[in-house]
């Protein structure tokens, strides 16, 4: 079994940094391109909002590359730095995916409304669990030699944390089909309003596929990091 981590390890950890190097030539290459309509990322947000009956939603500028979100407590899309006010491919792609995801909140889409449950105690989750697993761990090791009772303690503590981090595996297997459904929302508008050219708009699938790789990376991170927990729970058993 514990052959089969370490494989999958270097695996992922390969698949990672292939994913990230395709993701920034890409963005790169298609920065440069203008858009065929010449049409602005913040006038598409508009134009695709208003299609979809959104209203209330808010554009605003964010530094930074490849910074840019949909703040569902805000109701804004934020857009980065080379996205805001470009016409780009690459903008106008990003910008229809940040628009993707303000939908699925005015639709009431139910894997999103899942994450936006699960977010904030992921996020608490993500900092603590693996400390605590390790910390239920350590104290497994050191009652081997003591009572069973701190023995007992520890393999709760761990489990505890096992089960916090579930929390956060969740989270990222509900993230990946959302993040691949506001890409699909955004080229769909794409294509029917046509902002791009039919080779633009293979273009931008590349971008926003490759952006959502990245998340299915973490996903398969946060499943080797769960098996991790499990296997040293395993050897630390009495
Ligand atoms: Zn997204």
């Amino acid at each position: 079994m514990e052959i089969i981590f370490y494989i999958a390890l270097v695996i992922v950890i390969i698949w990672s940094f292939s994913v990230q190097g395709r993701l920034k030539s890409l963005v790169k290459k298609y920065s440069k391109v203008e858009s065929t309509s010449g049409k602005t990322a913040n006038e598409c947000v508009d134009e695709m909002l208003r299609r979809n009956g959104v209203y209330g939603v808010t554009v605003d500028h964010v530094p930074g590359e490849l910074t840019d979100n949909y703040n569902p407590k805000e109701n804004k899309i934020y857009l980065s730095d080379s996205v805001y006010g470009h016409s780009t491919i690459t903008a106008i792609a990003i910008a229809a995916h940040e628009c993707g995801h303000a939908c699925q909140a005015s639709d009431g889409w139910a894997p999103y409304k899942i994450r936006q449950l699960i977010a904030p105690f992921a996020g608490f989750a993500s900092k603590a669990s693996v400390w605590i697993a390790m910390g239920g761990i350590f104290l497994m090791y050191l009652s081997t030699r003591s009572s069973n009772m701190s023995y007992q303690l520890g393999f709760t503590v761990c489990t505890l944390g096992i089960v916090l981090y579930t929390v956060v595996f969740l989270f990222y297997l509900v993230t990946l089909p959302i993040e691949r459904n506001a890409s699909k929302r955004g080229l769909e508008v794409m294509q029917e309003c046509g902002w791009v050219s039919d080779d633009q708009l293979k273009a931008a699938k590349k971008v926003l596929w490759a952006a959502g790789d990245t998340y299915a990376v973490a996903l398969a991170s946060s499943a080797l990091t769960l098996l991790s927990l499990l296997l040293r729970r395993g050897r630390a058993r009495k």
